[in-house]
């Protein structure tokens, strides 16, 4: 092993509090700059699910946890309906501070670029090594792009299980902030459904012994 690869190794969190601090000190890229902090994911230690979503809105910025803002009232209704407990699910984004540009005094989401995506995913990896769980679902294409290591056409692949090039299995759907961004009633009970059905598949998948 060289030196290099020791030291990585050394500075490497072996823990999910350690991985929650390593994240908290993060200057990988600048989007720790205009942020109130970094949100690392939250859920049980070895949960046979994890979600991953895109990256932190302005609620979870604020608050410091993963999903609690409008995008997360839908995945938490979603859960509930597909007979997932939030609970056992570990929650997280594939990045981790928040980017968004200032239109007034409000702060609007940005999406999160190739190289910030890039950046990020040496915690994402780490923390899907340290949870190890049965199934990954990616929430969306920054979250399919950061698993796969590739972009990700969400309706070429959504709703199967495929293997993970870094080990282990993910499903790809759409982020729930989808669903809030449709204007038809239509549209959105006919994603919502497929959503659901998603879910269903991966927790399926994940409760298999
Ligand atoms: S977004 Fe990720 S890579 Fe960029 S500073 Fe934050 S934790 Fe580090």
């Amino acid at each position: 092993m060289s030196l290099f690869e020791q030291q990585l190794r050394e500075e490497t969190p072996r823990s999910l509090k350690a991985l929650r601090e390593a994240e908290n000190s993060c200057r990988r890229c600048n989007l720790y700059k205009f942020a109130t902090q970094a949100v690392p994911g939250e859920g049980p230690a070895h949960a046979p699910l994890m979600l991953i979503g895109e990256q932190p809105g302005n609620d979870e910025d604020l608050e410091g946890h993963p999903f609690v803002g409008p995008a997360g009232r839908v995945l938490d209704k979603a859960l509930q309906e597909a007979k997932i407990d939030r609970k056992q699910v570990f929650v997280t984004n594939a990045v981790k501070h928040f980017k968004h540009e200032m239109r007034g005094k409000r702060r609007l989401h940005k999406r999160p670029d190739p190289g910030e995506i890039e950046a990020c995913r040496w915690w994402s990896k780490i923390e899907r090594e340290l949870v190890k769980p049965k199934l990954v679902v990616a929430l969306g294409a920054t979250a399919a792009r950061s698993v796969f290591e590739r972009v990700i056409t969400i309706n070429k692949v959504r709703g199967r299980v495929l293997p993970v090039p870094d080990g282990g299995n993910a499903l790809v759907t759409i982020h729930p902030s989808y669903l809030l961004r449709l204007q038809e009633e239509r549209d959105k009970e006919r994603e919502y459904a497929q959503f659901l059905d998603d879910l269903e598949v991966a927790r399926a998948f994940a409760s298999r012994s």
